[in-house]
């Protein structure tokens, strides 16, 4: 184990808190009594579906869910879901409406308009893509089957902060990147998708969150294994479950509610993202250029004024212990990404290292542009 103390600033798959990797470490060859490793368990055996279960009802608990909603576990990981939706949701001549608002997004229109008829309702473009077109920019439709967001854009660094009124059209929303992050108004959607390896855990798992009026309208040749209802019905078991990912989310659950709840975690989330953005804003080397007001929480990319330093900045903070900060390959720049589980000791070292980094390079002093409260 490195005596320096290391922090992963990756986007996804993306740190988990120690106290969870520990508790899996000392479960790993026997889970409690049952004498074997959770990977081992059968999936319709009592003990694994005491795992599921209280995983679900933990995720419950944690997003005061209403009772007309499903939680389903699926594989195939969030980019499954850009087909995934329309198949679900709409049928063959279907529209649904598309908040453009970065790599994400764009990733999602481009798969889900294989399947549907997609109308762009408004788009960061215009904005070259510094901010969330505010509501009064969108048009939308409303004949749309659904209308889909994506609520935190993990390579761009934006997230929205507000909630758009979309009428009686469903909202539906990638929240990959922050689910879990802060409070959500469960009520407020049709339809909300995660992929685990951002913000909760493992990678292959994926979150989805259906209103019950929602499960009815798959395309007859949906796969089984995909079909929301199918999987609604069989509670999740139609066909082998990621029984070990769904073990390990469900302790980032655990973790989560010893942490006070997402109330808790949007406050420090705030907190952390706050200080390292004050020190970007103060100093003449680093810049975000995105809209203050649609900053992400999660993922705050910025640049060096003087882009020809990056690869060098990336470089001594990973020699650091500060790893993996280099930017989505798309948008270039610098990435640091703050989930639930970094710690603010990881922000503070961040914030150190950029100031000995600006004041190296610019002839700043790291105390009069990096003050942090602590
Ligand atoms: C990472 C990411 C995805 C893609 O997730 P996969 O699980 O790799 O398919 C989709 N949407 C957002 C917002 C992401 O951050």
């Amino acid at each position: 184990m490195a005596s320096v103390p290391v922090y992963n600033f990756a986007a996804g798959p993306g740190t988990m808190p120690r106290e969870v990797l520990q508790q899996a470490r000392e479960e790993l060859l026997g889970w409690r009594h049952s004498g074997m490793s959770v990977m081992e368990m059968p999936f319709t055996g009592g003990e694994f579906q005491a795992i599921q279960q209280q995983a679900q009802q933990d995720l419950r608990e944690l997003l005061g869910m209403p009772s007309d909603y499903r939680i389903l576990f699926l594989q195939g990981g969030a980019s499954a879901q850009f087909a995934l939706l329309p198949m679900n949701l709409l049928p063959h001549d279907g529209r649904a409406d598309y908040l453009d608002t970065g790599y994400w997004s764009r990733k999602a229109m481009a798969e889900g308009s294989r399947y549907a008829r997609i109308r762009i309702a408004a788009s960061g473009a215009t904005h070259d893509y510094r901010c969330i077109p505010s509501q009064a920019e969108w048009e939308l439709d409303p004949e749309a089957g659904y209308c889909h967001i994506t609520s935190n854009e993990t390579a761009d660094g934006l997230e929205y902060h507000w909630l758009p009124d979309t009428g009686s059209v469903p909202l539906v929303a990638d929240m990959t990147s922050d689910f879990l992050s802060r409070p959500i108004a469960i009520e407020r959607f049709g339809v909300i998708y995660a992929g685990a390896q951002k913000n909760i855990g493992p990678t292959g798992l994926t979150i989805v969150i259906v209103r019950d009026d929602m499960l009815h309208s798959a395309r007859p040749e949906t796969p089984s294994v995909f079909n929301y209802c199918v999987q609604a019905e069989s509670e999740g078991r139609y066909n082998t479950p990621l029984t070990y990912a769904i073990y390990l989310a469900g302790l980032m659950f655990r973790w989560l509610k010893r942490q006070g709840g997402l109330s808790a975690m949007a406050l420090r989330n705030r907190c952390k993202s706050e200080r390292l953005y004050e020190a970007i804003d103060t100093s003449q080397l680093y810049v975000c250029r995105s809209r203050k007001e649609d900053r992400s929480l999660m993922n705050v990319c910025f640049d060096l004024t003087d882009a020809s330093l990056t690869a060098e900045f990336v470089a001594q903070a990973q020699r650091r212990g500060l790893l993996h900060l280099q930017g989505h390959p798309a948008r270039g720049g610098v990435r640091a990404s703050l989930y639930n589980a970094m710690p603010e000791q990881g922000v503070d070292a961040l914030i150190d290292f950029m100031g000995e980094f600006a004041s190296r390079h610019a002839g700043q002093p790291a105390a009069s542009c990096l003050s942090h409260p602590r």
